[in-house]
């Protein structure tokens, strides 16, 4: 029996492994994929307090090496579903079942689908979903990005800097990523600002080769390039938590600021959570409260 599992190894989570640990609690991490979340795939982060300029693997590896020199467990499974026993929460994984007074959920959210056609059958020969970590591949080609917030921004200066040319495809005429970011793409030669333009079609039959914008006005255009990077947001993966915790339209679970769900020993931290700001530095608070939260419940039922 654990004191505490923590669904999810991203910053969210490796952050309450930290502050349970420090609070003398047993706590594991519970990790699908690879630790560090979403983070891993940001090329260069800057708006960490303190830390002016890092990488996100590099920030992920500090976090997690502080997590397991507190002694914190990090076990690669995935939940599949969660069941309420008498005293504690059984974590239902693909290899095993767990027991934990109390279960913080922090597992973040995923890639959002675009949905057109040659998206799904092109996934991996083309069509990425991380500018860092596939953009290598196409140094010196000509490639498009999906979106208008801060990540698309980012992945078009990120790969400006070593593909041909970049095509900047976004359904409005309006940003929605900062300023400052704005401003640096439209400074760039190598960017093309493709906008009110929705992707309609990925071409290509062993790999991607273009493709097909369809304009607001009605027009259609046809782009050929050798990658799509696909970056219109994250969703949450909240289906397996449904039945315990109540969750919002968008599928994020709905907790207070202290991780909260009104369920008894049962908490949500960082980007599965509803809230208006997605950040490394807010998932980080999140899992410092849902801790908290969750040590004093702990202690309570001693
Ligand atoms: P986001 O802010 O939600 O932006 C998603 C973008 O994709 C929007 O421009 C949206 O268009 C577009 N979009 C959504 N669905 C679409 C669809 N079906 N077809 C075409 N376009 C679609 O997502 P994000 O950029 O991944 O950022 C997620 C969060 O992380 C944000 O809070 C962001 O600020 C944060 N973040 C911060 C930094 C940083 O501070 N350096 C870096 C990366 C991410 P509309 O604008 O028309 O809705």
């Amino acid at each position: 029996m654990h004191d505490i599992i923590i669904i999810g190894a991203g910053i969210a989570g490796l952050t309450a492994a930290i502050y349970g640990r420090r609070a003398g609690l047993t706590a594991a991490l519970l990790e699908r994929n690879i630790f560090g979340g979403q983070m891993v795939e940001s090329a260069e982060v800057e708006n960490y307090p303190g830390v002016p300029v890092t990488t996100g693997p590099e920030l992920a590896a500090a976090a997690c090496e502080q997590a397991d020199k507190l002694g914190a467990q990090i076990i690669y499974d995935t939940c599949t579903a969660l069941e309420r026993e008498a005293d504690c929460w059984k974590i239902i994984g693909t290899s095993a079942e767990y027991r934990a007074k109390a279960v913080i959920i922090a597992n973040g959210a995923v890639h959002r689908r675009l949905g057109c056609e040659g998206e799904e059958r092109l996934a991996g020969r083309g069509v990425s979903y991380c500018a860092t970590c596939d953009g290598a591949f196409f140094r010196g080609r000509d490639v498009a990005v999906v979106g208008g917030g801060n990540t698309a921004l980012e992945d078009a200066l990120f790969l400006a800097n070593m593909c041909n040319k970049v095509y900047l495809i976004h359904r409005r005429d309006q940003f929605r990523g900062d300023r400052v970011l704005v401003d640096a793409v439209r400074q760039r030669e190598n960017i093309e600002l493709v906008m009110d333009a929705q992707v309609t079609h990925i071409t290509g039959e062993q790999k991607v080769g273009g493709v097909e914008v369809t304009f607001r006005s009605g027009e259609t255009r046809a782009i050929d390039l050798s990658a799509v990077f696909i970056a219109i947001g994250v969703q949450p993966d909240t289906e397996v938590f449904a039945s315990h915790v109540s969750r919002d339209a968008g599928g994020y679970i709905i907790a207070d600021e202290n991780g909260e769900t009104g369920v008894e020993g049962l908490y949500a931290a960082g980007d599965c959570r509803a809230k208006r700001l997605r950040q490394i530095v807010t998932a980080a608070a999140d899992g410092a409260n849902a801790a908290f939260s969750a040590s004093n419940y702990i202690n309570q039922q001693q």
